[in-house]
């Protein structure tokens, strides 16, 4: 996929002020900023994007450098040898490192046959998303997941040329991988355009793999999770990324976690919320209910007169964070339940409750006074 040019992404002129490239990027970061678009790849794409772009055309050098060279001179991954080492950092002499190695002779990288120069790259890093329950992350889980993967093409050996042939020498740059420009004083090498620097050739690709070399192959890694993850946490699988480039060492992979919604609990960082149901008498009268936790039941003791909205703290029974030393607390808010579904015997004592709490209204019900005083102050009674 070829990359939009910065100045489009931003939708700035090639001459635009500092000011104006800082105040486009924060108007399309407020726009496209995941936190605002949940679950909604397209916008997350164009904020990456929009940060890319800011990235260079906000420090004048990366700048001059995407000016000059277009995204070959800021893109570690565009052909121009050296360049980045693992992203941030990279002032100029990194963005430039492949052209002075070239120009002072100091070449990078062994290079394969013909004493060859190659392009070698770290693999690039790729993020797998994992949904676990809430049980799993709070205890920590072993589980395996099944990645895509390049691996080396089996009928050509990875050379990329059909079985039986050998790549050939690059005809342009003579197997060198690199090519001579006369710039004034300098004589300049720069990549080989046909070969992109591998200095072979490949007149008669191979079928399976159509000249790559490697072919789109699953791979099964056991993943250990480990207890008190959180939304968002990322384990990291060192070198499980995409392949390097030409013997570059291979990227990571990062599983980013994320939680299923539970039935009963919602989690807070550490702490666990749910919602305890109690019935009218339960409410008023107290009593003892069982609630769960995540490791089995608990017994609440609800005190006599408990209100719509108390909340109980069970302390130690929210989740152990993986990086904190305690667990957090089970908070359980009490719901007081209106009963449903009576029977007339029922409903006749509920009447004379009612009948004889009436004449002392204000003592059983004192929130109910309370706010009936509010309601007659504000009709001016
Ligand atoms: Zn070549
Ligand atoms: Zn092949």
């Amino acid at each position: 996929m070829p990359k939009r040019d910065f100045y489009e992404i931003l939708g700035v002129n090639r001459d635009a002020a500092e000011d104006d490239i800082k105040k486009a990027y924060r108007k399309l970061a407020m726009k496209y900023h995941p936190d605002r678009n949940p679950d909604n790849p397209a916008a997350e794409e164009k904020f990456k994007e929009a940060k890319e772009a800011y990235e260079i055309l906000s420090d004048a050098q990366k700048r001059a450098a995407y000016d000059q060279y277009g995204h070959a001179g800021v893109d570690p991954q565009a052909g121009m040898g050296g360049g980045f080492g693992g992203g941030g950092g990279g002032g100029f002499a990194d963005a430039f490192g492949g052209i002075f190695d070239e120009i002072f002779g100091n070449r990078g990288g062994g290079g394969g046959g013909g004493g060859g120069r190659s392009n070698i790259y770290r693999g690039a890093d790729l993020r797998y998303n994992l949904e676990i329950t809430l049980e799993q992350a709070a205890h920590g889980t072993e589980t395996k997941i099944r990645i895509p993967t390049m691996e080396v093409c089996e009928p050509c050996k990875g050379s990329g040329a059909k079985s039986g042939s050998e790549p050939k020498t690059c005809p342009t740059c003579g197997g060198s991988g690199q090519v001579r420009l006369q710039q004034g004083f300098f004589s300049i090498q720069q990549t080989c355009h046909k070969c992109h620097g591998t200095g072979r050739f490949i007149a008669d690709p191979c079928k399976s793999c159509g000249g790559a070399g490697r072919i789109k192959q699953h791979k099964t890694l056991a993943v250990k999770i480990p207890a008190g993850v959180d939304e968002g946490d990322r384990i990291r699988l060192a070198g499980e990324g995409e392949h390097g480039v030409n013997g570059g060492p291979p990227g990571d992979l990062y599983v980013q976690i994320h939680l299923k919604p539970h039935p009963v609990f919602t989690r807070d960082h550490n702490d666990l919320h749910c919602e305890m149901p109690i019935s009218f008498t339960t409410a008023a009268l107290g009593g003892e209910i069982e609630i769960p936790t995540l490791d089995g039941a608990a017994g609440v003791k609800i005190p006599p007169e408990t209100q719509t909205g108390r909340i109980f703290r069970l302390r130690g029974k929210g989740i152990k964070g993986v990086r904190s030393n305690t667990h957090g607390d089970l908070m359980c808010h009490v719901v007081v339940e209106t009963p449903v579904s009576l029977t007339d015997r029922q409903k006749e004592l509920l009447r004379e409750l009612e009948e004889t709490s009436r004449a002392s209204g204000a003592k059983h019900n004192p929130r109910a006074k309370s706010w009936m005083d509010k309601v007659k102050k504000f009709f001016g009674e």
